[in-house]
């Protein structure tokens, strides 16, 4: 645990040591060069880490950070019981489709999650699968697609179309009947996941639901593999507790999924979110869960969507999100997120550019930063 502190406050600092004396725990002093310096509070912290806002209230305290161990079921490193710490191996979250093959997020090939914002209609639905498995056969990726839609749809605006619901599930299972791929989808009220997790191959939460604790311990009893989107307002720990309150019911399942964030510039209208790509770095570093970026709704714009995903492909994603339109005249049908779709037609041109540099630039990059 490290409490950054202005320098020269001597009182809070012997506050803070009687505090950590009190637990047991022993306290490091790291010089700052500026006016803070950081106190590195070590040992069994629990008793410590549950006083946190009476240290954040004591004066001249500027942050206060937790050890990995608030996420222990999720971190990289951990700390045994003999107090030495074991970096462990990244999780491969699997998904299988109807076809036999398993799709392995986190097994080192990029993972497509391709579909529609929304299934609408059976055979803009239909289509949709047929064309990404085209394009699964043309390129030999059929184990790394999975379908998504959301037939539950949050909504900002209580006016706005939700989705169809049980309708809109309905949809998506006969798109994998008749396409052998696996999908995901959106689940929204805790109540009703043993209900839609019985379709579906992989949940999905959203930025909006991304603190609903109900919903996250309800998925994590489920079991299925989940989609955790990242907050659009969450500090990149809150993501990580929250694939915590997941894990902490026995599902280790977790792709997490970086989504953009709303920040002062998104209202200058040149994206919609501001996408965090060192995010999918850090959580590729700091937990054994799979990462995948959402590069659809980091643009609202289907011009600016390939820069995108194909950013986060440096990054070293796990995979990418896109919505897809079957069919660009149904782009003026197409009631929730129409301006970012893109056309199938396009979406394959982008896995090309993906694989491409999958197999021609990625190996450098993981020697280029050691990996
Ligand atoms: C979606 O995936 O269609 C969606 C609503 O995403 P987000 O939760 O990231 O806004
Ligand atoms: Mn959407």
């Amino acid at each position: 645990m490290l409490i950054e502190i202005e320098r020269g406050r001597n009182q809070t600092l012997q506050q803070i040591r009687d505090l950590a004396a009190r637990f047991g725990n022993r306290i490091e002093i790291l010089e700052g060069t500026g006016v803070f310096d950081t106190m590195h509070v070590i040992g069994d912290t629990r008793g410590f880490r549950d006083r946190e806002d009476y240290v954040r209230s004591l004066p001249g305290v500027r942050a206060f950070f937790h050890a990995a161990s608030g996420y222990a079921n999720i971190a990289r490193t951990i700390r045994g019981k003999d107090g030495v710490a074991q970096r462990r191996d990244r999780r491969v979250v699997e998904v299988p489709g109807l076809d036999g093959k398993v799709r392995r997020i986190g097994g080192g090939k990029h993972i497509f999650f391709v579909g529609p914002d929304s299934p609408q209609t059976l055979p803009q639905t239909l289509a949709i699968a047929k064309m990404a498995r085209e394009i699964g056969e043309r390129f030999g990726i059929l184990d790394r697609l999975i379908l998504r839609g959301g037939a539950f749809k949050p909504r900002t605006r209580p006016n706005d179309w939700r989705g169809l619901g049980m309708k809109g599930i309905a949809m998506l299972d006969a798109a994998r009947e008749e396409s052998g791929i696996p999908y995901a989808t959106e689940i929204m009220d805790h109540n009703r996941v043993d209900e839609i997790g019985a379709h579906a191959d992989m949940l999905q939460i959203g930025t909006r639901n991304a603190q609903n604790f109900d919903l996250l311990e309800s998925v994590g009893r489920l079991g299925k593999p989940v989609i955790l989107k990242r907050g659009f307002g969450n500090e990149i720990e809150e993501w990580f507790y929250a694939a915590e309150y997941v894990a902490n019911q026995g599902n280790l399942n977790i792709a997490l999924c970086e989504r953009g964030m709303k920040t002062l510039f998104t209202k200058g209208g040149y994206c919609r979110n501001q996408p965090d790509l060192n995010a999918i770095t850090f959580a590729r570093k700091q937990t054994i869960l799979p990462v995948i970026f959402d590069p659809s709704h980091v643009s609202g714009d289907y011009r600016i969507v390939p820069e995108n995903l194909m950013a986060s492909v440096a990054h070293l994603v796990d995979g990418t999100i896109t919505e897809t339109l079957h069919d660009e005249a149904f782009r003026q049908e197409q009631l929730c997120d129409a301006a970012q779709a893109l056309t199938m037609e396009s979406y394959a041109v982008l896995v090309e550019a993906v694989l491409t540099y999958e197999e021609k630039v990625q190996p450098l990059m993981r020697r280029a930063i050691g990996e």
